[in-house]
């Protein structure tokens, strides 16, 4: 086994009318969703937070006493049941399939598996492929939950392949884990197979080198007096900033930033207000608001200067607004309080349940960091002739510019490595959209709009151990 070095280091107003636009653009995904019939059943912490609240990873793992370890040799087997193979043509059902969880809470890569039949069965035949672990998740139509995924399909004939695509939820851990597969023939032999699924941990828990110093000072809703809410947004913030490198940006005096604020009644009317004390990175208030639209926004200050560093400008702000509507997103049922990553699946963010305080903060937050026409690399990237975002590193991974609409969103841009859909495009990945997650994108991004970012490896796993000595046995 080794680690495959996919690419190096991944080095990775007008904003009233900007706003109002994005909340049209969220409300017509919710609409949507009621007409797009999809069995979706499908979270995070940092660096310099404890630990969280889940189990250790051996004991959410579940028995895997019997899972070939992945290292030494991989036993020979003759499958009587579904066969699961990867790229290179090896058989997985003894040898496992192998998900990377990558440095940091940014979404996962997939891994491709091809399913084959067994041929003396009748046909057409369908299957189940379950996972036992409730971040594991495949590709969509499928459900995810509390129990671990579900995927049904079908061969038509012996000769019949089917692809999956698998990953894992990001945790914070930084520990390996062992889940497993199985998959069961439906009917009355299911000549049910078992397979080892290894999750390589790269969570390093780095310490922050820049950060978003989240101020609650302006919220006059009494939301935030609520520990918990503190609590997803400093994560989100935390999420974000793990990325950045130290730009060595020079601290700012007291006085000297100047921020605009959303009057509770929401897009209606502002204020402004200047920072009370000395900080170093980016300050977001954050603050509730209760508006005729009820949704949330996130903007750079358009009344803010560009940070520097030893003097220079860089094309940046240095704070911003996160206004957050405090009795729900585009509904009045309040908002899922949640960073545990096993319980990622409890919010799609649809129109009539209880949304996920950590997805709307997470995106908003993009917007008043990097992702907003007070960028000015941002704004040149939507209204010049570039059509969209251009770098070299966006060009290899995403194979071009990456397009912006009129809301300041990528809208239709699936990340390539993960299938979750990129900022601004969350409901439309091909894999189960639930918690909504930082994509690798999304990073290219933010370096593309003037932020260094830290080094990153975003590896892939090989794994090229040989098969062992013997004759196969049957399982
Ligand atoms: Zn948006």
């Amino acid at each position: 086994m080794r680690l495959t070095q996919s690419s190096s280091a991944a080095l990775f107003s007008l904003f009233a009318r900007s706003a109002a636009a994005h909340g049209r653009q969220l409300a017509r995904h919710w609409t949507a969703e009621g007409i797009v019939a999809v069995a979706l059943c499908l979270s995070v912490s940092a660096s310099c937070r404890p630990k969280s609240r889940g189990a250790p990873a051996a004991e959410r793992s579940g028995p895997s006493a019997a899972a070939p370890q992945a290292r030494g040799c991989v036993p020979r087997i003759s499958p009587r049941g579904i066969t699961v193979w990867d790229a290179d043509g090896r058989l997985l059902n003894a040898r496992g399939v192998h998900l990377v969880d990558w440095d940091g809470f940014v979404a996962n890569p997939t891994v491709t598996v091809s399913l084959h039949p067994p041929p003396d069965i009748g046909f057409p035949a369908t299957a189940t492929l379950r996972g036992d672990h409730p971040r594991l998740y495949f590709d969509l139509p499928s459900t995810v939950g509390e129990g671990g995924p579900e995927k049904h399909v079908r061969f038509w004939t012996a000769s019949s392949v089917v692809t999956v695509r698998v990953a894992i939820f990001p945790d914070r851990d930084g520990e390996d884990e062992v889940h497993r597969l199985t998959l069961a023939v439906d009917g009355d032999e299911s000549r049910s197979e078992t397979v080892p699924v290894f999750v390589h941990d790269q969570d390093r828990n780095l310490p922050l080198l820049s950060r978003i110093v989240v101020d609650f000072s302006q919220d006059r809703t009494g939301f935030f007096s609520n520990a918990e809410a503190r609590r997803v947004v400093e994560q989100a913030a935390d999420d974000w900033a793990y990325f950045l490198a130290d730009m060595g940006t020079d601290a700012v005096p007291a006085k000297d930033e100047s921020t605009m604020i959303w009057n509770p009644d929401g897009f209606v009317s502002a204020r402004d207000v200047d920072n009370s004390a000395t900080y170093s990175g980016f300050l977001l208030y954050t603050y509730g608001i209760r508006g005729v639209e009820v949704r949330s926004g996130g903007e750079g200050s358009p009344r803010g200067k560009p940070p520097t560093a030893a003097g220079a400008s860089l094309p940046l702000l240095r704070s911003g607004g996160l206004e957050l509507e405090v009795r729900g997103n585009f509904n009045t049922l309040g908002w899922v309080m949640d960073t545990e990553p096993d319980t990622w699946w409890r919010s799609a963010n649809r129109g009539r349940e209880q949304n996920d305080l950590y997805s709307i903060v997470h995106h908003e937050m993009g917007h008043a960091h990097g992702f907003d026409r007070g960028y000015p690399r941002f704004r040149a990237a939507m209204e010049g002739d570039a059509k969209g975002l251009t770098s070299k590193d966006l060009a290899d991974y995403h194979g071009g510019p990456l397009a912006i609409d009129s809301h300041a969103h990528f809208d239709g841009t699936i990340d390539p490595a993960s299938g979750v859909g990129a900022f601004g495009y969350e409901y439309h990945g091909v894999m189960p959209a639930r918690r909504w997650l930082i994509t690798r994108t999304d990073l290219l991004a933010l370096a593309a709009v003037g932020y260094a970012l830290r080094p990153i490896a975003f590896d892939s796993w090989s794994d090229d151990r040989p098969e062992c000595d013997g004759a196969p046995t049957g399982r």
